[in-house]
């Protein structure tokens, strides 16, 4: 009876960190009307903390100028909410939820408009490494965590290196990165996310029935993925962008010394100064 607490931590604990794209270049451009994703977000949120008390649920909100923290659901707070008939849970997210937007649109202001159309999804996977690895550090008891990230907004190629580091970092600490895209066309970043950590990508055909591919394949704990068909990806897109221009290209030269990927010859490599000589020759990423 004793060893009963930790085996099931072990096995059945879901700590999940989710980034919840915000990006107003996308909502407003969208079929589908943001409310009617919170609400298939929200619901799915309820279903995980109902399927273990100890579970624990992490939001963080993914805007194109900023990501912040906008929910927590072991945090005190949640319990004491003055909102009368409405659930602590749905309250005190939106409420942040709402802050958050009119922060983040504040951000943007100071930038020329229009020309972002992407989300801080680097930002975002940051954050949700550090909560993860504060919980690593917090004792040998914790919940297992991973990433999922529900993303509509299209790769952003300037967030390139720092995408992949914060994927590569997953992978070391084992973290698996799923991946719910909403959008029209596949995300590169997503895709290699899902596949280096052996996270889940999906993109539901339907966006109606969100709830349902949300709670069937990104509800289940990692204990659980062995036992079940998930749905496995259907190819992977490994293009890079180039460091020089950001710019997601099929061709590029690879700097021998540190791997940085530049789309045409350079003199000089601009990451770690190597000079270059005349033997180097195109790679085919
Ligand atoms: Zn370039
Ligand atoms: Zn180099």
């Amino acid at each position: 009876m004793t060893s009963a607490p930790s085996k099931l931590y072990a096995d059945d604990v879901s700590l999940l960190v989710v980034s919840l794209d915000t990006n107003p270049f996308f909502w407003s451009t969208f079929s589908f009307p943001f409310s009617e994703f919170i609400s298939h977000v929200l619901a799915f949120f309820n279903s995980i903390l109902l399927l273990s008390q100890l579970n624990q649920i992490v939001v963080i909100a993914t805007g194109c100028n900023s990501c912040s923290y906008i929910y927590d659901s072991s945090s005190d707070s949640n319990h004491s909410s003055e909102a009368v008939g409405m659930p602590a849970l749905y309250s005190n997210l939106l409420q942040k939820l709402e802050e958050f937007v009119a922060k983040d649109e504040q951000l943007g202001k100071a930038q020329t408009p229009g020309a972002i159309a992407s989300s801080l999804l680097s930002g975002s996977l940051s954050m949700a490494l550090c909560y993860i690895q504060r919980i690593f550090r917090s004792g040998p008891l914790h919940p297992q965590p991973r990433i999922l990230c529900l993303q509509g907004s299209p790769d952003g190629p300037e967030q390139y290196v720092a995408v992949m580091n914060a994927i590569f970092s997953a992978q070391r600490s084992t973290v698996p990165i799923d991946s719910c895209f909403i959008g029209s066309n596949n995300s590169a970043f997503l895709q290699q996310a899902s596949y280096i950590t052996g996270g889940i990508y999906y993109r539901p055909p339907q966006l109606d029935g969100l709830f349902q591919y949300l709670s069937m394949v990104f509800a289940t704990d990692l204990h659980s993925r062995a036992f079940l068909r998930l749905p496995k990806s259907v190819g992977v897109d490994f293009r890079a962008s180039c460091f020089c221009h950001k710019q997601t290209i099929d061709m590029g030269y690879v700097c021998s010394v540190c791997l940085s990927i530049f789309c045409e010859h350079h003199q000089k490599c601009s990451t770690c100064g190597s000079v270059f000589g005349q033997s180097q020759s195109a790679a085919n990423l």
